[in-house]
């Protein structure tokens, strides 16, 4: 029996698929199970029947909206692969800067400890937790899935991270850390954005904040200083259109150092304040 479909080809699937070729290559190589770079060099390859057949699908499923990461079950972030699922947001690039701002405020010698708020996947955890070996990180999540998939990541990546299922500062025993940081959910309710691309897909817990979008912000800004310690920061991502508000707040709470930092589009997208204790 010949397994070789007549015609199917690297090139023939990702030229026929009516995809982005990124894309497209994102979805074939997850089911060949290689790097984009051999596709290149195996354009005129045959693809067997059920590996084409599966590939099909794939494109498939995408050119009807679900988001690419949720179908490969794979997210790069931070230059590292990371597993994600429907019950976690899928990590952004602009969150990286999240992780920068982060890196830029962490003392470089002391052992400083970290607080992540809400982590999903787990990437800036894990991100923070690969650049520097020595952080002790507390990240929570309100999510069992979610925990349970951030635990998987980090152990992949060897990053000792300590998972709390908790709503934010509820389960958490007291403490001071040198930094806290998240990206909470800060979509407003009703924000058409929830109707559009892969938000459709992702789960509305990890993005929507109320009534505003900045519930879970203002929640968060208020109970940190409980947990920070004197001269600690809080690191916050936030919506394109909130940086102002984000600042006010974090200015009427008392931080001290408020700033507002862009992401790599050029967005309004991370608030930063220090508590002075
Ligand atoms: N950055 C996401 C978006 O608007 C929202 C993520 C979040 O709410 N933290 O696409």
């Amino acid at each position: 029996m010949n397994a070789v479909e007549t015609g199917a080809t690297t090139s023939g699937l990702l030229r026929d698929c009516g995809l982005p070729r990124l894309e497209a290559e994102l979805l074939l190589c997850s089911v060949l199970g290689c790097e984009r770079v051999w596709l290149l060099a195996h354009a005129e390859e045959a693809i067997d029947t059920s590996n084409a057949r599966s590939a099909r699908a794939r494109f498939a499923r995408r050119r009807a909206g679900e988001p690419v990461s949720y179908i490969t079950g794979r997210r790069e972030f931070y230059g590292l692969a990371l597993r994600v699922t429907p019950e976690v947001l899928i990590p952004r690039p602009e969150t990286e800067r999240l992780v920068e701002l982060a890196l830029e405020r962490l003392p470089l010698v002391a052992p400083a400890r970290v607080l992540e708020l809400g982590t999903g996947s787990g990437a800036i955890a894990i991100a923070l937790a690969s650049e520097r070996p020595g952080l002790a990180i507390v990240a929570t999540d309100v999510s069992e899935a979610a925990l349970a998939l951030a635990r998987r990541n980090a152990c992949e990546h060897g990053a000792e991270i300590d998972f709390v299922l908790s709503d934010w500062f509820d389960a958490l025993a007291p403490g001071q850390v040198d930094l806290i940081v998240s990206n909470p959910p800060y979509v407003a309710v009703g924000d058409a954005h929830l109707e559009r691309g892969d938000l459709r897909f992702e789960p509305r817990v990890a993005l929507v904040g109320g009534e505003d979008g900045l519930a879970c912000i203002r929640e968060i800004a208020a109970r940190a200083q409980n947990w920070l310690r004197p001269n600690g920061w809080l690191l916050m991502e936030h919506g394109y259109d909130q940086g102002d508000r984000c600042v006010e707040l974090l200015g009427s709470l008392g931080y001290a150092e408020v700033a507002d930092f862009h992401d790599l589009a050029g967005q309004p997208r991370a608030c930063a304040g220090a508590w002075r204790g």
